[in-house]
């Protein structure tokens, strides 16, 4: 196996960090042709995080992947914490018509973050397109009433901009029984992201009936076949997302995306335009919305 560490400026800061960092690995499929695998884990995380990254890493590197059901897959733009006047740039990235509205972000209030997802519905709706949608994420920044009041506020606001009611609304809150509380109170569906991948268990979210979807990344989660046997058990639709990783990482998800038995929502997979540089001379982005399966080759 060969190593190859890379360092990639951000776009715009995510989770306090300006650029992603970590090492492509080489390894070799078994019918003996090259395959990359991308260890990128946040600096925060700690060795038992870490190492279910590696072990993703390793899983690509080695050719491990199961064989695609689907060829293409429809992928959502994301919206950061951007002002209102450039949020419908970010919404229709890519020919997107799914657009995930990042709220509650520090320094942003709700007037700010109804006027950012209607601006968001506004740009989409303007598809013309049935399936143009807008789903929100709040990771884990409201208490429960807070996001039973928020979340009403944001639906309204989402089907002034002409896309109907939200799509759903991911980790309203952090703790996995106050997004049980939210679900009981709530019309728009709950999906579980962090409650997924943070805690030992990830299929405890599923077992409390705390979400409606599961947001499944395979590098925090260990592989696109530990996420396969995850969706399986849990029984729940799940959204396939990225954890900001370049091309190489990326193509990690879109495989899991190909390879589920079952796939009814847009995967969050469309992050590349987030980075300044990847490390693949032709990036994994979205065209038409759409993401198809092509090998990445890596800069050399
Ligand atoms: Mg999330």
């Amino acid at each position: 196996m060969e190593f190859r560490p890379f360092r990639v400026p951000l776009v715009i800061p995510f989770r306090g960090l300006t650029e992603r960092s970590g090492v492509l690995v080489r390894g070799r499929r078994p019918d003996g042709s090259e395959a990359w695998g991308e260890y990128s884990p946040f600096p925060d995380y700690d060795a038992r995080r870490a190492s279910l990254w590696w072990n993703a890493a390793m899983e690509a590197a080695r050719g491990e992947w199961p064989e695609p059901v689907r060829d293409a897959v429809a992928v959502n733009s994301i919206v950061p914490d951007v002002e209102p006047g450039q949020v419908a740039g970010y919404a229709t990235a890519g020919g997107c018509i799914v657009a995930k509205v990042k709220v509650a972000g520090r320094g942003s209030t709700l007037d700010r973050d109804c006027r950012r997802v209607e601006a968001a519905a506004e740009a989409v709706a303007a598809s013309g397109s049935p399936e143009a949608k807008v789903r929100i994420d709040a990771n884990g920044a409201w208490g429960v009433d807070e996001a039973v009041s928020a979340i009403d506020a944001l639906n309204r606001a989402a089907v002034a901009g002409g896309v109907g009611e939200l799509e759903y609304v991911e980790q309203p809150c952090a703790a996995i029984e106050d997004l049980v509380a939210v679900r009981r109170k709530v019309g728009v569906p709950i999906a579980a992201d962090e409650s997924v991948r943070l805690p030992e268990d990830p299929l405890a979210v599923a077992r409390s009936d705390a979400a409606d979807i599961l947001v499944l990344k395979v590098a925090p989660l260990g592989g696109v076949r530990a996420c396969l046997r995850i969706a399986e058990e849990a029984g729940l639709p799940v959204v396939v997302s990225s954890a900001m990783e370049t091309s190489v990482g990326l193509a990690a998800g879109l495989a899991l995306a190909l390879a589920l038995p079952q796939l009814e929502y847009a995967s969050g997979l469309g992050t590349a335009s987030l980075l300044v540089r990847d490390t693949v001379t032709r990036p994994l982005r979205p065209r038409d919305g759409v993401l198809c399966s092509t090998p990445p080759e890596v800069i050399a």
